[in-house]
């Protein structure tokens, strides 16, 4: 797949450039049969399959073959020796010693990958020493979270998005904890611009820079992404959209269906069925 879409793939135009132009411009017919004929593989007919959650899997997992994998939450994805938090130092510490592989997944997470049981007590314990054991056990928020690196890496960057995502998953946690929603899974995601690299708009609360501290806020989306969110306000800024969903969070809490996706409530019970758009003080 990888090489169909570097031979083929329209890297010229940035918008134009992702795979699913190039399956959009050929034809999923013509994709298939080209990455069959590359890789040698005959692809089986289309079974069905339903997504029922976008979280990886966390902590310690079985393998089909035996081995086990360790699935280590990051935040945006990235590895960084900070205070308190030495993840590249206990990262660089197990590489010397895995004999597997290290794997980064589309949710911005990463996977110590093809760990013999033998192995397992010794990875632990690096993690344990370094005060990283317990990366896995944050807030369903939290580990659902993306954002893109925007500000200072991107120059089409608007507004801020991987550095002001630590202070502004710190607000809503403290009123999904006030609401008895700290282990719900909630999608958040924040981007520096429109063009939406931590796919905000498949979130169900994203957040998108048009200007310094100004974003569009997105709400709705369904959580295991087969529905677009729509959007909520316009022009906002990121502690104000704390104080617009606080109290559709509190109602959220008590007046959902068992099982009902915060996206899905707002979808029904909150987004605007005109193109009426919500600001702070506009009661949802
Ligand atoms: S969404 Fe925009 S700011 Fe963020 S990485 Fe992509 S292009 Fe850059």
């Amino acid at each position: 797949m990888l090489t169909t879409q570097r031979d083929f793939g329209d890297r010229t135009d940035r918008k134009h450039a992702r795979l699913k132009y190039t399956i959009a411009d050929r034809g999923l017919t013509w994709f298939r049969g080209e990455v069959e004929r590359r890789s040698g593989i005959r692809f089986a007919g289309v079974r069905r399959f339903a997504f029922t959650t976008i979280q990886d899997p966390h902590g310690w997992q079985p393998c089909a073959d035996g081995s086990w994998f360790y699935g280590l939450h990051l935040l945006s994805g990235r590895i960084k020796d900070v205070a308190g938090w030495p993840m590249k130092t206990a990262l660089r510490e197990i590489a010397a010693i895995h004999t597997g592989d290290f794997r980064l997944t589309p949710s911005q997470n990463l996977t110590i990958s093809g760990v013999t049981t033998a192995q397992k007590p010794a990875i632990e314990a690096i993690l344990q020493k370094h005060g990283l054991a317990g990366e896995n056990a944050r807030s369903g928020l939290r580990l659902n979270a993306l954002s893109c690196v925007a500000l200072p890496t991107c120059g089409l960057a608007l507004g801020e998005s991987e550095r002001m995502l630590p202070a502004l998953l710190e607000k809503f946690e403290t009123v999904l904890d006030g609401a008895g929603l700290q282990a719900d899974a909630i999608s958040l995601r924040v981007t520096g611009c429109p063009n939406g690299c931590a796919r905000p708009y498949l979130a169900e609360i994203g957040l998108v820079a048009k200007a310094p501290n100004k974003y569009a806020l997105y709400l709705g989306a369904s959580y295991n992404g087969t529905r677009l969110n729509r959007l909520f306000s316009p022009s906002i800024t990121p502690d104000d959209a704390v104080a617009l969903l606080t109290p559709i969070i509190r109602r959220y809490a008590l007046e959902r269906q068992p099982g009902e996706g915060f996206g899905d409530w707002c979808n029904h019970a909150v987004l605007p069925k005109d193109a009426t758009f919500h600001s702070v003080g506009t009661k949802a």
